[in-house]
């Protein structure tokens, strides 16, 4: 394990990118002395996870060197396991993706067809390219709620066989890799949190086969202890409106996904920037993020339909889009990345 020093160093070096980063400034910026510092990306360098990245001229004395990180020096796996469609992907050491396959899946199909298809898509992923590469681990998002600590679904909307079966370990068991899993509101969420500029507090609200949220709060992403935080597709926004799958009645997800279904966008995006505007007044975030299927179909829709709502009771937060559709898969494998640096 890497010291909480050099997973600093190494989250600096990921932020400056390409450009780099001297040692003088990775000095300032961690607050560690500059022998500190050059002991750490010494040992990087001799890891094959830091590159030197030329010189840069510094005021007086002679010319710093750069440094910068070495992405292909190791790479994660991102599954993002949906009720209808299963993606995996591979990226390298800053997140970039290197590789994807996507396939239709039927999560109703059982557990055992569906993480064989996991598996399948994971193994031809990783011999895609030919050469060894080196894989930190496989994060995997699927639909809520689920326990991400213990790495077990939960009794996941229309799925109920879900519950309780043991996918994080079967499916290290498969791959020979270590493996997170979390849900995939969570999974987009940490993605967005650790791209450089992003807000300290937003959600990441999710329409897609359902209806959820990530939230992060203070950079980081809030699960909840026992992973329950986000649920927004289950507040009550009608009572006794129509049951949903839950054991509740009018929730958000139902009304939004009926609303969707006959193609009444602009009702489906009031409902959720109803659903937004709880989120924002509840918990004060910077911004709200939308994505998912349903929303990248008509972005702007959803977009104006949101921030109109949001506008009407006075709330000033700007509601953006996620437009890469892979958002969650690409979390998927920073499940496994952010440790690296310390996140
Ligand atoms: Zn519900």
């Amino acid at each position: 394990m890497r010291s909480h020093n050099a997973a600093l160093v190494l989250d600096l070096l990921r932020g400056a990118g390409e450009a780099g980063i001297s040692r003088l400034e990775l000095a300032e910026r961690t607050g560690l002395t500059p022998q500190a510092v050059s002991k750490i990306t010494a040992r990087l360098r001799a890891e094959g996870l830091a590159a030197e990245a030329g010189h840069r001229a510094s005021t007086g004395g002679k010319p710093r060197t750069v440094l910068r990180l070495e992405p292909s020096a190791a790479h994660a796996v991102g599954v993002h396991l949906d009720r209808d469609e299963l993606t995996a992907l591979l990226t390298d050491l800053a997140g970039t993706t290197v590789a994807l396959r996507r396939r239709p899946v039927d999560l109703g199909a059982g557990t055992g067809p569906v993480l064989d298809a996991v598996t399948e898509e994971v193994r031809a992923l990783l011999r895609e390219g030919g050469e060894e590469r080196a894989v930190l681990g496989a994060g995997v998002a699927m639909p809520g709620p689920l326990d991400h600590r213990a790495g077990l679904p939960g009794r996941v909307t229309g799925f109920p066989e879900w519950a309780g079966h043991p996918v994080r370990e079967e499916l290290a068991r498969r791959l020979g890799l270590p493996v997170v899993l979390d849900k995939d509101t969570n999974a987009a969420a940490l993605g967005l949190a650790l791209r450089p500029g992003a807000p300290a507090s937003f959600a990441y609200v999710h329409l897609g086969t359902g209806l959820g949220a990530g939230l992060v709060l203070g950079g980081a992403p809030l699960r909840g202890d026992r992973t329950g935080a986000g649920e927004l597709g289950h507040q009550t926004v009608q009572l006794d409106g129509p049951p949903c799958g839950c054991g509740g009645r009018g929730c958000l997800e139902v009304l939004c996904l009926a609303a969707v279904a006959r193609g009444e966008l602009a009702g489906a995006a009031r409902i959720l920037g109803a659903g937004a505007a709880n989120l924002v007044r509840l918990l004060d975030i910077d911004q709200v993020l939308l994505g998912g299927r349903v929303v990248l179909a008509a972005p702007e829709a959803f977009a104006d339909g949101v921030r109109e709502v949001l506008a009407g009771l006075g709330l000033t937060a700007p509601v953006g889009v996620v437009a890469e559709r892979d958002a969650v898969a690409e979390g998927a494998a920073w499940l496994t990345l952010a440790p690296v640096f310390g996140k």
